[in-house]
């Protein structure tokens, strides 16, 4: 089984042990509000239901009492996990016994909307299924091996000893559209690539043969692009200024960044890219051109750090779905190679450019290198 808690979703699946498609998967959405929706897709059958309002703990066991109708009661050999922080050690998967969900709980003020719910359903996993073996795998892990350049800030140097790093996150989605990448055109695998996972968290990543070098996340899941609802990056003295004349602590400016800012804050609207599209308001237009400049602004620096660009790819519910956005963001990059071509683009084509920079759509699947991590652990 793979498990991928979020803030306000349960993202599972469950595999054989020796196969690589789920026997049945879905979403738990909405958790925390009074109208949780459980997703099931599993044979032939698939679902959606209202759970009303729960939390993590009764929505886990809400997908458990579902999924044993759909696996009709095959026994859990392993849990693989989505774990949003690995801290500063961690560059591959790891079985979580005590000592290390201990660590874990210590990176929980690093990502205070994941880390807590990753490790909330590592404890249920471990009540509900006490004889299988619980495997975390770590989204911070893929960008592990960093330049030092890229993975310092310019600070006193005590505090990069303690652990004051650009981590980088959205490691398990780059990791899978690298494998994708090498079923697909192994050339491009082991070329300069950058990925663009655009969702509502949204991030991008430079990638040379195969190994992350460089990614627009940094300390925490804040850094970067402009995101549903957080700022991304954004001046330090600005924070400074709302402290010192706004009265600003630091709750609320977590509050402000996480959870006020980004689409959300800019459009007056929404964090949704699907309403923010069709809603035709100029706050609605702004919050998209920013969107789009910065994911540019971004994509021209991780050329320079890779040294030129082979391949592009588009993921994320953005990324995968918005024919405009990705219009948008290649829109005057001919300098890099990018010539997009229109039909392909709204058709949403495995490539989508005919310019010498390749530009494609992979969706990305959290939950099968999670999987393929756990078989590892299962020796099948
Ligand atoms: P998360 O980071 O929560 O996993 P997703 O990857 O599911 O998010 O992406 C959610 C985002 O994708 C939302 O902003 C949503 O509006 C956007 N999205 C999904 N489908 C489309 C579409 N057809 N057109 C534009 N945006 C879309």
């Amino acid at each position: 089984m793979t498990l991928n808690a979020g803030s306000s979703s349960i993202k599972f699946a469950v595999y054989p042990v020796n196969g690589d498609h789920p026997i049945a998967h879905g979403q738990l959405e909405k958790i925390g509000s009074d109208d949780a929706q459980l997703t099931l897709h599993g044979g032939n059958h698939s679902e959606t239901r209202s759970e009303g309002s729960l939390d993590h703990t009764t929505g886990l066991r809400r997908i458990l009492s579902a999924l044993d109708g759909l696996t009709q009661g095959a026994a859990i050999a392993a849990v693989g996990h989505r774990i949003v922080h690995g801290g500063p050690d961690i560059d591959a998967p790891k079985i979580l016994d005590s000592a290390l969900l201990d660590k874990l709980a210590e990176y929980a003020p690093l990502a205070p909307l994941h880390q807590p719910h990753n490790l909330a359903a590592v404890h249920a996993a471990i009540a509900a299924f006490p004889e299988a073996l619980q495997v975390g795998c770590f989204d911070t892990a893929f960008h592990r091996h960093h330049p030092w350049v890229n993975d310092t800030f310019a600070l006193p140097r005590s505090y990069y000893d303690q652990g004051v790093r650009r981590y980088g996150f959205h490691g398990l989605s780059y990791d899978y559209i690298i494998h994708r990448l090498a079923q697909i055109d192994s050339h491009a695998a082991h070329g300069k690539t950058v990925v663009a996972h655009l969702g509502n968290g949204a991030s991008m990543c430079a990638i040379r043969d195969g190994r992350s070098i460089g990614s627009t996340m940094g300390f925490s899941a804040l850094d970067g692009l402009p995101m549903g609802t957080r700022s991304g990056q954004i001046d330090p003295g600005v924070l400074l200024y709302l402290m010192e004349s706004h009265g600003m602590d630091a709750a609320d400016l977590t509050d402000l960044l996480y959870k006020k800012s980004g689409l959300l804050g800019l459009s007056g609207l929404s964090n949704d890219m699907r309403t923010l599209e069709t809603a035709g308001t100029d706050e609605a237009e702004q919050a998209i051109a920013y969107f789009t400049f910065r994911i540019r602004r971004e994509l021209g620096a991780m050329a320079a750090i890779l040294g030129g660009l082979d391949s592009l790819v588009f993921c994320g519910g953005i990324g995968e779905h918005s024919a405009r956005i990705r219009a948008e963001v290649c829109t005057g990059m001919e300098w890099l190679g990018i010539a997009l071509d229109a039909a392909a683009n709204e058709a949403a084509a495995d490539i989508i450019s005919n310019g010498t920079t390749t530009v494609r759509v992979i969706p990305t699947d959290e939950e099968a290198i999670i999987a393929k991590a756990v078989r590892g652990f299962l020796a099948v």
